[in-house]
């Protein structure tokens, strides 16, 4: 008997973006999900997503009609948080708030069976604190999935203070079986990803403030020249302009070195609205 075959329900807490694509995901791979959020809207539109991006999976032949099906029913949803009582593991993907994960934390805490991992898809809050509003430490970790979630195939996983051995091998062990590849990181501001991915956008917004080039110059270059599937500013109006912001304000704090100042460029911006994507302007207009 595999370590995971002890879980068969999943918890995700939070329906936006990222949750709908976890929760997809695990029902696509035969856990029963239960998706829970604060808004039954929130939780309605995640319904619908999901239903369409499992039918473009069968549109591309790799998914077969009966599976989808078997996907949606696999997937309840409900606005109370007493629905995850008898999950086996839970993600939660909430907002990027560490008091609100907190408190969640120590209501999922209250609740779940002692021995249930918790784990957080943060982009940059400590595990070690998320940790620590439990009586559970060793067992919550980081599991961090990249957006578009039903796609990308990396889970940075996340290794706070006081988190076991045992509880990380569990989460290698359960990204496997989503076909995910799991890689670890220890709890510092940014983990891998972010320490790396955002320095380099910052110093491209940098680039651009400095007249070194135009957006569509530096986003070439990294394309062509660097074999970047995405340019960095392209990469940054899809991230949305004040999450970039918000990371970087976490390297700068967490690190306390002032090369992950944010550039005044990508401040100014954020401040006109200009937030990427979502808001129709960015580096690009949309
Ligand atoms: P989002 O704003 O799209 O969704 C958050 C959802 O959480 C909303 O539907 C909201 O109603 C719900 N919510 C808020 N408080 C709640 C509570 N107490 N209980 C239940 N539901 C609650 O956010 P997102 O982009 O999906 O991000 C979620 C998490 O994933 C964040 O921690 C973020 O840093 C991380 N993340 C985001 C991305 C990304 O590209 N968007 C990538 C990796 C990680």
């Amino acid at each position: 008997m595999s370590q995971i075959d002890s879980i068969k329900t999943v918890g995700v807490v939070g329906s936006g973006t990222m949750g709908n694509g976890i929760a997809q995901v695990f029902a696509q791979h035969g856990f029963s999900v239960r998706l829970v959020d604060v808004s039954q809207a929130a939780l309605d539109r995640a319904r619908t997503s999901i239903d369409k991006s499992l039918s473009k999976f069968v549109e591309k032949g790799k998914l077969t009609p009966a599976d989808r099906d078997a996907s949606l029913a696999r997937l309840s949803t409900s606005t109370s948080v007493d629905s995850l009582a008898d999950a086996d593991f839970l993600v939660e993907a909430i907002y990027e708030n560490a008091e609100a994960k907190r408190s969640l934390f120590a209501s999922l805490d209250a609740m779940t069976r002692p021995e249930v991992i918790l784990s957080s898809n943060t982009s940059s809050i400590s595990i070690t604190l998320l940790g620590a509003a439990t009586k559970r430490p060793d067992r919550v970790l980081g599991m961090h999935f990249m957006n578009p979630v039903p796609i990308m195939t990396l889970v940075e996983l996340i290794r706070g203070q006081a988190t076991s051995d045992a509880s990380m091998t569990m989460a290698t062990a359960l990204c496997a079986t989503l076909g995910k590849t799991a890689v670890e990181a220890a709890d510092y501001p940014g983990f891998i990803s972010n320490r790396i991915l955002m320095p380099m956008i910052n110093e491209a917004v940098y680039a651009v403030m400095e007249g070194v080039g135009t957006p569509e110059a530096i986003d070439t270059v990294m394309k062509l020249g660097m074999n970047h599937p995405m340019g960095p500013l392209t990469l940054a109006d899809f991230v949305g302009l004040d999450v970039c912001l918000a990371i970087l304000e976490v390297l700068h704090d967490g690190l306390g070195d002032p090369k992950y100042r944010p550039c005044p460029l990508l401040r100014r911006m954020v401040a006109a609205g200009y937030l990427g994507r979502k808001s129709g302007q960015g580096f690009y207009t949309y």
